[in-house]
């Protein structure tokens, strides 16, 4: 095995993971990204190799697949699908959000816990890697009806759950509303107040900065890459994506490090603000989206702003890109055109917002990447504390939630640099990512055995 080279290596375990599972691009799409990486690296290390440990990697521990049925309004019975893909346990419980988005599959859903398994051991915390969620619409429902789901849903889930075994937490779709349904009917059929989900309300056991900690730790992130060349947020013109829960953060964040931020956009269209959206805007984002629940497009009608629709926001000139919507936003023409605009950072608070090409780009023209997996890990570090929390039985301040959120992002900035350090002046934040989340992964599940 380590006498061939890493393309062979590369494409010989493709078309086996293919094989196993044809009919899911997305998951292929995440398991070819970390092969790449981490071919020269196995090569190297055959004992991973004959311990067969990336196509244990590869294979769920677990998934659970289940019938959601609920009624709405108007009483008519609606049957949603229910999952839970149990990925990795070799560091910790399953841990991993909960997606609720018409889109979501059983590829979709082992990308994301892919991508979780390796990203969970970044942070440092003993947590393992889970996905899961449904394809339930939590648009234009009342909610009562959300509720409705969300109690149908954690009736079979809190079979398979628990603080010790798996640990959901918000993605798409699920928000405070949602964890706090989920939470309510778990305790209910428990009888037991633990911290079995994180992302919950702050007078229930949730943790301060948990809602900002991926949009900020995002923006934390792209600070570090930029001290690496002497640069920051001061005065840079910022593109970002999507208006939900990591895109408001990061908005904020830019904010208050002098940035200034042009785009935001959801599944309908952008807006363009060429004078900046400053924290009064921001305030109306997130009072538009959080308790109405309306369109992007709003905001454009009230600042009398541009507004594209049916666009995402890459033609619009930047220094720094934050895509923080959703998987495949950015494709090749779209990194190009960031490129030829002079935009020279790029960091994912969304899980593989970039196309696979799009990630070839940004590698070859050596501009500052950084994939979703390390980026966006901050979500899941404060969720990590937010656990810790809990089990202490015992509630840290804002500022020390904070402090530890940045100093995780730093850590796995350095984490990144020490395995992905390709020359004096250019690291690889995919490779870095990719081997540093996987070595303790992986001598976790070689000192525990063939399990
Ligand atoms: P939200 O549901 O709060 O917001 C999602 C945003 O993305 C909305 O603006 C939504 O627009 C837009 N969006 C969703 N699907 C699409 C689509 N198919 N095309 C275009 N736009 C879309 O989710 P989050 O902010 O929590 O999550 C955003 C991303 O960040 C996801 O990739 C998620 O996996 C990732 N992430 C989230 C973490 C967290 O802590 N929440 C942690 C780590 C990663 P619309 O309202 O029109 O649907």
């Amino acid at each position: 095995m380590n006498t061939k080279n890493s393309k062979s290596f590369v494409d010989d375990f493709m078309a086996y993971a293919k094989s196993k599972d044809p009919g899911q691009p997305e998951f292929h799409q995440a398991v070819h990204e970390v092969v790449e990486s981490l071919a020269d690296y196995l090569l190297d290390n055959p004992r991973y190799l004959h311990a067969k440990i990336l196509e244990r990697l590869i294979e769920p521990e677990r998934i659970i697949q289940f019938r959601v049925p609920w009624t709405d309004d108007r009483g008519n019975i609606n049957i949603n699908r229910g999952f839970r893909v149990e990925m990795n346990s070799a560091i910790g419980p399953y841990k991993g959000g909960l997606r609720f988005h018409p889109t979501v599959n059983q590829s979709i859903l082992k990308f994301l816990a892919f991508e979780q398994v390796l990203k969970n051991s970044l942070t440092s915390l003993p947590m393992g890697g889970g996905k899961g969620g449904s394809d339930f619409d939590p648009k234009n429902k009342s909610d009562n009806e959300v509720m409705r789901f969300c109690q149908s849903f954690m009736t079979e889930l809190s079979r398979h759950i628990g603080q010790y075994t798996d640990v959901p937490a918000g993605d798409i779709g699920v928000g405070g509303r949602e964890i706090g349904f989920l939470f309510g009917q778990y305790k209910r059929l428990r009888n037991e107040f633990t911290g079995v989900l994180t992302g919950k309300g702050v007078e229930w056991g949730g943790s301060l900065i948990r809602p900002e900690a991926t949009g900020y730790g995002a923006v934390y992130f792209a600070e570090e890459m930029m001290k690496t060349r002497g640069e920051s947020f001061k005065g840079k013109t910022v593109a970002i994506s999507g208006s939900g829960n990591v895109a408001q953060f990061a908005c904020e964040k830019v904010l208050e490090l002098g940035g200034k931020v042009v785009t935001l956009s959801d599944s309908s269209g952008s807006i363009h603000d060429p004078d900046g959206i400053d924290t009064e805007k921001l305030s109306y984002v997130m009072e538009l989206k959080n308790a109405h629940r309306g369109r992007i497009k709003e905001y454009a009608e009230k600042y009398g702003v541009p507004y594209l629709k049916g666009q995402r926001p890459w033609s619009i000139k930047c220094d720094v890109a934050l895509p923080c919507a959703t998987e495949n936003e950015i494709n090749l023409e779209e990194a190009k055109t960031l490129i030829t605009n002079g935009c020279f950072v790029v960091a994912e608070g969304a899980n593989m917002p970039s196309n696979e090409e799009a990630v070839h780009l940004f590698l070859a023209t050596k501009i500052l990447y950084g994939p979703g997996k390390a980026a966006n890990a901050g979500g899941v570090a404060v969720s990590g504390l937010e656990m810790t929390q809990n089990s202490m039985r015992l509630a840290w301040s804002r500022e020390e939630v904070d402090t530890k959120l940045h100093s995780i992002m730093k850590n796995i900035h350095e984490m990144c640099v020490k395995y992905g350090s390709e020359s004096s002046d250019f690291t690889n934040y995919v490779k870095g990512a990719n081997i540093g989340g996987f070595v303790k992964v992986a001598n976790s599940m070689m000192a525990q055995g063939l399990v």
